[in-house]
This record gives structure tokens, sequence and C-alpha cells, in this order.
């Protein structure tokens, strides 16, 4: 189906797919549900090393380790490559630890299969592609594996959404989406910007979908990491992906963003965890109070709109019988810098103010616009 033909009602419905929810998948113990281990499986005493302290800690669920690594630009460190899938069911069978690879061809899928792998993840520059999604789908076809699949590398929605009905249709229940980040042109502090909104989105477009965030990916920086799991944990994420080595400063790939087993442990340890809802009844009494305040605003700032709009739609008939072009770059720009200058004062951000006054102005043309054209 073309999704781009889709109305917004019918981008609303959402998309049903039949998805066992994370907690009750047989490798969740609690929330957040923890996959971690190495960028890159490097050698056999570098995985042992760090699936043993990631397994001591009692916190890991699914050990992660990539053996076919994606590398932007050739040169670089491609992976060790099947042989590394040996050295991941010995982390299973010495530590009970349930273990994932990357694929991204369906014969990474046959070779994973065949030696019992736990979990796949389909990485960021993969999920971009629908032929390289039919074929990995097809390779997994009811097969009983977890499938993670990352978001594409740029912030289209609908493709990420294409993946994983790809997956799904091959029979996958045990599925869920893995938030990254996307890539931009401009340097933003993060490697990938966190576009939230996408992620937020995808799971109110596919109800049920488990969703997980990868801070590595996302950060680029080790740094970074603490601030945006606990982002990802109060947006309700299920779970988190991050990348551990036992000695960083070596690795072979993402040196930057991997964090020791012991620092590991120290950001989950301090993640803040609250819940969804309540059920105490004083606390959804004064939510219920709070709430109402909040659509009485929202009810206010449509009022409000729509008032603005009445007067922009004088203004372009009072232009029309004087013959003046709607845009007059020099008012708006007065209007935009009072505005911004004001609105700080108030306590909201540059950023917002630019945001809100664009969109109300795009509106404001559109109706100039309209009466404009009437006869
Ligand atoms: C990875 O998880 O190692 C990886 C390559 O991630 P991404 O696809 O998010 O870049
Ligand atoms: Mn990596």
């Amino acid at each position: 189906m073309n999704t781009d033909t889709l109305t917004m009602e019918e981008k609303k419905t959402g998309t049903k797919l039949n998805i066992t929810p994370v907690e009750e998948w047989p490798v969740f113990k609690k929330r957040p549900l923890i996959i971690a281990g190495p960028c890159s499986a490097e050698n056999e005493e570098q995985v042992m090393t760090t699936a043993a302290a990631l397994c001591a800690s009692g916190r890991v669920d699914i050990f992660r380790a990539g053996i076919w690594k994606p590398r932007t630009r050739p040169g670089q460190f491609e992976g060790i490559g099947s042989p590394g899938l040996r050295w991941l069911r010995r982390v299973r069978e010495e530590y009970g630890l349930p273990v994932a690879v990357e694929v991204a061809t369906e014969k990474h899928v046959y070779e994973a299969l065949k030696q019992g792998i736990d979990a796949v993840w389909i990485g960021a520059r993969t999920s971009v592609n629908p032929f390289a999604l039919n074929e990995i789908a097809a390779a997994l076809r009811d097969s009983d594996v977890m499938v993670f699949v990352k978001n594409p590398v740029n912030p289209d929605l609908e493709l990420w959404i294409g993946a994983l009905e790809r997956i799904s249709n091959a029979g996958i229940t045990r599925l869920a989406a893995v938030h990254r980040g996307f890539s931009t042109w401009e340097k933003c502090s993060f490697r990938n910007q966190p576009r939230w909104q996408i992620a937020v989105e995808l799971r109110q477009r596919i109800p049920g979908i488990g969703l997980l965030c990868d801070p590595s990916h996302m950060g680029g920086d080790r740094a970074f990491i603490g601030d945006l799991s606990q982002k990802a944990m109060d947006l309700n994420y299920d779970g988190l992906m991050i990348e551990s080595h036992i000695e960083p400063s070596a690795a072979l790939s993402d040196r930057k963003q991997q964090l020791t087993p012991v620092e590991l442990m120290k950001v989950l340890g301090s993640l803040v965890l609250r819940s969804p809802t309540s059920d105490n009844p004083e606390f959804l009494e004064t939510m219920e109070d709070l709430r109402s305040q909040i659509d009485v605003y929202d009810n206010l700032l449509l009022d409000i709109l729509e008032s603005r709009m009445l007067v922009a739609e004088t203004i372009g008939r009072y232009k029309k019988e004087h013959s003046i072009t709607i845009l007059q770059s020099n008012r708006w720009k007065e209007v935009k810098d009072n505005a911004v200058d004001k609105g700080v004062r108030k306590g909201l951000t540059p950023e917002f103010i630019h945001t809100i006054l664009e969109a109300i102005h795009q509106e404001s043309i559109a109706h100039q616009m309209k009466v404009m054209k009437e006869e």
C-alpha cells in the first residue's frame, strides 16, 4: 500500500499487527528490557569477558554483538563475520544469556538461524531498503526469533512502519522497534538527531509495538547515554539497547560511545522509573483538575487563533482593494523579533516562539490568499 496517499484519518487509525507485547516475552524480567554488548564482536576473549561481566550484573536480558558491520566508508573494520556466531553460542551456553546479531541480508539470517541465535536486529542502513526487508523477512518466515527493527537513517516514519509490517507479515510476533535517531547534514551535538516525536507517533500508529531506545548510536558519545536513557524512560519506552565493551578505548568500532559493563550498571542504576499511570484517588483527582485547566487554555488558544485569522482575512480584503501584496517581509520580521523578546521574558524558548509564529503566519497567509481569490 502506498501510505503517501493515506489521509490523516487513515493514518490515525493505525496499523494492526499481530504483536506479542514485550512484557510477555520469556526474556523480559522487568522494565526496561536491556540489550547490551559490544558494537562488534572482535575476538573470542573480548566477547567472553564482556559477556561474563554483563551476565554477573544480573541486569542484562539479551547480549548483543555485531559480526557483520555496515560501515559508512570502506576500509574500516567490517566485522569478524560468521566465525563470531560460535562465540555467541558460547555466551548462551556458558552464561545462559540470549544472544542477538545484526542481519542485513538473507545469508546473514540463514547463518544466524542455523547457529540458533535468539534475536536479530535490522540496522538503520538496512531498514531504509524495502528490497532488503523483503529478503530478510522471507528468510525469517515463521521462525521464533525476536526481531528488532531500528529506525531508518532518514526521518521517514512510513519507511520504519513498512519495515515492521514486512517482518510482521512473515509471521514474526516478538517484534519491536529501536529508536536510534536520524542522520542530519547539519552538525548537532548528538551523532543522530533523536526527533522523539517520530518514535512517539510510531507507537500511536502501531498499537502494542514494543519500543526501545539506542542511546549509544543516538548520542555517539558515552557522556550522553544517561540523559538519553532517562528521556526514553520518561517517554515510557519498553527497553534500551546500549553498547558495552570490556575496554572501550581499544574497541575496533564506535569507541567513543561504548561503556564498560561497570559504567553501564551505573547508568542503569541511576535511572528514575516513573509509572505511566496511578490508581491513587488523590493523584487522579488532582490530575483531572490540572488537565481541565489545560483544556481551558487550549480552547482559549483556539478562540484566539480564530479571531486572529478573521483579522487576517479582513487585512486580505483590504489589501486586495488597494492592490497590495500579501507578504511584507519587514513587517513580519518586526512581529517575530518583538514576539521572541517578549516570549523569552515569559520563559519560552526562542525556537518554540519561532516555530509557532511561522505556523501561524503560514495559516494567516493561507486565509489572506483565500479571500484574495474571492470574487
Ligand atoms: C549497531 O547497532 O551496531 C549499528 C550498526 O547500529 P545502527 O544501525 O543504529 O547504526
Ligand atoms: Mn555500533
